[in-house]
């Protein structure tokens, strides 16, 4: 496990502090997640609901966040762990987020995931909807508060090609950081994984998600 420490130096030489690190645990063992939260980490991501229920006791202390798709039929078996969830992309999603969320006494925070260019990938709110959505979710659902953005590029043998629409997004994290309600404070604008989070903080990511290059290859 020694690479875990050396990877993590290395990326964490090239972070400023503005920028949080959300380690991506998804595949590796709690051993592991443990090794790197013993060199700092301080936040955890995971894309599945299953593995976090299966990790959370062995994991120690740490901010959880689901970075994956969520199902609305899951949301009650995570709401009172996770402290964020990334992959907010539905009214439906939201309300029952918000009534979980007021079971446990929390207010969840939560990022919308934006999938700027009309890529025909699964998951997201095109631009034009995430406003929209944005409002709805103010208007209607008191237990969340709206962190911010996340968004996943298309994958891209060289990174170079994704930097234009990681500017799209930046400008609607921009945007939409004007808008005054109580529950929405613009903070984090997630996006940049292992092999792109360079340029992704070049074009203004605060919040990086990196698995890969931390803890070595997943074997699914
Ligand atoms: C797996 C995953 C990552 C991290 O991917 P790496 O290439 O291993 O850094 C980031 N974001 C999401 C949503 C993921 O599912």
């Amino acid at each position: 496990m020694l690479h875990i420490e050396e990877n993590l130096k290395e990326i964490q030489r090239e972070l400023n502090e503005d920028i949080t690190l959300v380690a991506v645990t998804k595949t590796y063992s709690y051993n592991e997640i443990n090794k790197a939260i013993d060199c700092g980490v301080t936040d955890i991501g995971e894309n599945k609901v299953q593995e976090i229920l299966e990790k959370f006791d062995s994991v120690k202390p740490v901010r959880w966040h689901l970075i994956g798709h969520l199902q609305t039929n899951k949301v009650r078996q995570i709401v009172d762990k996770v402290d964020m969830i990334h992959s907010v992309d539905s009214k439906k999603l939201a309300v029952e987020i918000d009534k979980r969320s007021a079971q446990h006494n929390k207010i969840m925070n939560i990022l919308i995931q934006v999938n700027q260019v009309g890529e025909d990938s699964k998951f997201g709110v095109s631009p034009e909807d995430a406003r929209e959505l944005i409002h709805e979710i103010l208007k209607d659902c008191p237990n969340i508060r709206i962190c911010g953005l996340m968004n996943i590029a298309p994958f891209e043998d060289d990174a170079e090609k994704v930097r234009g629409s990681f500017k799209e997004v930046k400008k609607l994290y921009d945007e939409f950081s004007k808008i005054e309600h109580p529950n929405l404070e613009f903070k984090y604008l997630s996006m940049g994984m292992s092999h792109d989070y360079k340029v992704a903080i070049e074009e203004g990511s605060n919040m990086v998600r990196i698995g890969s290059k931390i803890f070595g290859r997943r074997q699914y």
